[in-house]
């Protein structure tokens, strides 16, 4: 259950980002250099459920997961961002998406899928290169420990997902938790060394 909605579009600036073919098919890319933590766009489109998107099909579909079972049909050019397991922008707020770092001109922009993933069912094959790549892309839940906390100390995780682990933290003794389940409710729990920074809206526009 979101408190908000998002919008029926993906918001971004035609200044700052533009759609190119890849080796994965399209991509994101930065038109300008761009600064960490700067918003680079917002996924937008309707909200469907899982058998929606199952019905949609992959090429026609690709949903960012948003509640145990709600998806954004991500709307063009959201649409195009594709995955990486060592990625340079994440997704803050449920949906926007921001700057991990600094990131030059032309570089794509990339964001780990697995923070939005708790299904139970998919996984894809991962080809996206870099030296920690995972192979495959699973459920935010089956993630290496370190790397969810890399990215719940960072607010990086959908809200959904934090709330669903957190709860089974707090559902006391005869709760049963698998393996993958009790590593991600531990670094859900860990301290996380760094503040996180309030998200600056400025720099977005509608396009
Ligand atoms: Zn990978």
């Amino acid at each position: 259950m979101m408190t908000n909605e998002p919008r029926h579009e993906t918001t971004y600036s035609n200044e700052a980002l533009y759609v190119a073919q890849c080796e994965l098919g399209r991509g994101v890319f930065a038109r300008r250099a761009i600064r960490r933590e700067e918003i680079l766009l917002a996924f937008g489109g309707p909200l469907i459920d899982f058998a929606e998107t199952k019905r949609r099909g992959t090429l026609e579909c690709m949903a960012i997961q948003v509640g145990s079972d709600q998806y954004i049909d991500t709307q063009a050019p959201g649409v195009f961002v594709n995955h990486s397991c060592a990625p340079n922008a994440g997704i803050r707020n449920d949906w926007e998406l921001i700057a991990l770092r600094d990131i030059p001109q032309g570089e794509e922009i990339r964001f780990d899928y697995s923070t939005t993933m708790d299904e139970k069912s998919f996984t894809m094959r991962c080809r996206c290169g870099t030296p920690s790549c995972r192979q495959v892309v699973t459920d935010f839940a089956e993630l290496p420990a370190a790397v969810q906390e890399f990215y719940v100390c960072r607010g990086l995780v959908m809200s959904f997902i934090v709330r669903r682990l957190r709860g089974l933290w707090a559902g006391g003794p005869g709760r049963s938790v698998d393996l993958a389940e009790r590593t991600a409710l531990i670094s859900a729990h860990g301290r996380c060394g760094q503040e996180m920074r309030p998200t600056a809206l400025s720099g977005l526009s509608g396009s």
